[in-house]
């Protein structure tokens, strides 16, 4: 069997006095979908943001590719090819979608198995990035924009993808275009923990799910998710 690719052990997160998180466990491993599910307040975006970096107040192990990272600041992190796309889809309003994509390019990871992005291969992913290519990103719609977020993650070479409910907001046809986007990225060979709280694109896009209640993962297990798993091993 693989090692994990990231390893989560013992997480716990405080905001101030509140904690969010209680101990969670888990391991993603190479190549698949895992899908962190839960209502609202769960705990879904603390779990990515503490993978990231991004908040103070963590305890436990997070270790990616054989390396801890908890403690290392986000841009460490992003360089040993983390990517995170955030729930309120970050992107330059004044910049052109072109630009947007260049200010995402860096270098691939020495040794990541995935093949670097070039401008061509996104437009190929995302064909409707390169008809507005000149356009804004402010000028961009909703599910456009979650594409350009996404798209400007991946010119950064991230061979984990953290994806905060991407499809949060978008109309049912978006949210089929981007789990089908999810399995294009699967197919590449990236490795991919998203959070959601959609049902049907959990079911589209997932290898196996974990269910998040006030901050405690539950041991719950879906059957039709194992009967996928299974098969698809
Ligand atoms: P959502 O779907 O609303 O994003 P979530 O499952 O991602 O929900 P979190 O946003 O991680 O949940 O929130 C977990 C808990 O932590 C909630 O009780 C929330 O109120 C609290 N929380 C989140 N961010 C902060 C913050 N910056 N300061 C204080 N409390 C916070």
């Amino acid at each position: 069997m693989n090692a994990p690719l990231l390893s989560v052990r013992d997480l716990s997160l405080w905001y101030g006095r509140a904690q969010a998180l209680f101990g969670l466990v888990f391991d993603v491993m190479p190549g698949e979908v895992l899908v962190l599910a839960g209502r609202n307040g769960a705990g879904k975006t603390s779990t990515l943001r503490a993978i990231m970096g991004l908040v103070p107040r963590v305890s436990g192990e997070i270790v990616y590719a054989g390396r801890p990272i908890r403690g290392m600041a986000p841009h460490a992190i992003a360089r040993l090819g983390v990517g995170y796309v955030p729930e309120d889809r970050r992107i330059f309003t004044e910049l052109t979608v072109a630009e947007n994509l260049e200010a995402g390019r860096k270098p691939a990871p020495v040794g990541s198995p995935i093949r670097p992005w070039t401008i061509e291969r996104i437009h190929t992913l995302f064909p409707k990035l390169a008809e507005l290519s000149d356009r804004p990103g402010g000028a961009l719609s909703g599910g456009e924009q979650q594409m350009l977020t996404l798209a400007r993650t991946l010119m950064g070479n991230p061979q984990l993808l953290l994806l905060d409910e991407p499809s949060e907001g978008l109309a049912p046809l978006v949210v089929e275009r981007i789990a089908e986007t999810v399995r294009e990225l699967k197919r590449e060979g990236l490795t991919i923990l998203l959070s959601e709280q959609n049902a049907r694109f959990t079911e589209a896009v997932a290898d196996r799910v974990l269910w998040l209640e006030r901050g405690v993962l539950q041991n719950l297990i879906d059957n039709d998710t194992t009967d996928k798993n299974e098969k698809n091993r």
